[in-house]
């Protein structure tokens, strides 16, 4: 009903790029503007969502979003275009329709592979094989994926050796306390370490001051996100801002 009430939205967040001091790209995340109970977060409503298979349709929403959000953003002229991440939740995984669709949708817009990136979350039990099959099909079309709140919840340490991610997105449980704990700088810088070791690029997430973008950059992280860089905005604002 929301959906067809037009009360979602997709808000874009910028993926800054810290060496070369760029946006690099943007996360898609979901709003849900209630008539009456007025903004409802997607913590709320997704894990709903995600038990009565709901998360199917709003998940190719926000897939039809993100795209539409790369054409105007190139019609915008905004160069060279930044790619999109858009979150993909394990039900979704097991529709085998979601790289097919995202692959016609590109191709009917006009846009390269490279354009999107999907994220998987970490936290929630991740479902082995239908993650690792997702890798393989994103790999040989050129599609990223991002493992997401990576150092919570389950945290599996195989997940990293077995499945090949592009990017891994650090929660930002690791950054929180850096101003006053020692211990959360070692986990950091280790973590940073040990993403880089098994080849994929480190985003630290939840960014809020300039002191945390400091340690990143000499950690050689290569991508921040966070309210110091920008929170997440509809696309019109970011169309604005250029
Ligand atoms: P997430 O994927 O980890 O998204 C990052 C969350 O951190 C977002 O919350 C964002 O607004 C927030 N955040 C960003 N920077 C900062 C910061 O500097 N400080 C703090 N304190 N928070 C920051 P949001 O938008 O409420 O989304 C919550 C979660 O809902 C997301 O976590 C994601 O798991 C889920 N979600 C959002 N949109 C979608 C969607 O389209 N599909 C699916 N499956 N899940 C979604
Ligand atoms: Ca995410
Ligand atoms: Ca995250």
């Amino acid at each position: 009903e929301a959906l067809g009430r037009r009360e979602l939205e997709m808000h874009l967040q910028p993926l800054y790029e810290i060496a070369p001091q760029r946006i690099a790209g943007y996360e898609a995340l979901i709003r849900w503007n209630h008539p009456e109970r007025g903004a409802i977060s997607p913590a709320e409503f997704i894990a709903l969502a995600e038990e009565t298979s709901l998360i199917v349709p709003v998940g190719e929403y926000m897939l039809h979003e993100a795209i539409a959000a790369l054409v105007a953003m190139r019609n915008a002229g905004i160069e060279p275009l930044p790619f999109v991440s858009i979150n993909v939740s394990p039900r979704q995984l097991r529709e085998a329709r979601l790289i097919e669709q995202l692959l016609v949708w590109l191709k009917d817009a006009g846009l390269s592979t490279t354009a999107v990136k999907l994220e998987i979350t970490e936290s929630q039990v991740l479902d082995y094989r239908h993650v690792s099959e997702l890798l393989s099909q994103c790999r040989i079309h050129g599609i990223r994926v991002a493992l997401d709140d990576f150092g919570t919840g389950f945290s599996n340490l195989s997940h990293l050796r077995e499945l090949a991610f592009d990017t891994v997105k650090i929660d930002q449980a690791f950054v929180r306390d850096i101003k006053t704990e020692p211990r959360a700088v070692a986990m950091l810088e280790a973590i940073v370490a040990l993403v880089h070791a098994i080849g994929a690029d480190a985003l630290v997430e939840g960014v809020e001051t300039q002191e945390q973008l400091e340690l990143l950059q000499r950690l050689g992280c290569r991508y921040a996100q966070g309210y110091l860089i920008g929170k997440p905005l509809p696309l019109k604002q970011v169309l604005e801002r250029g």
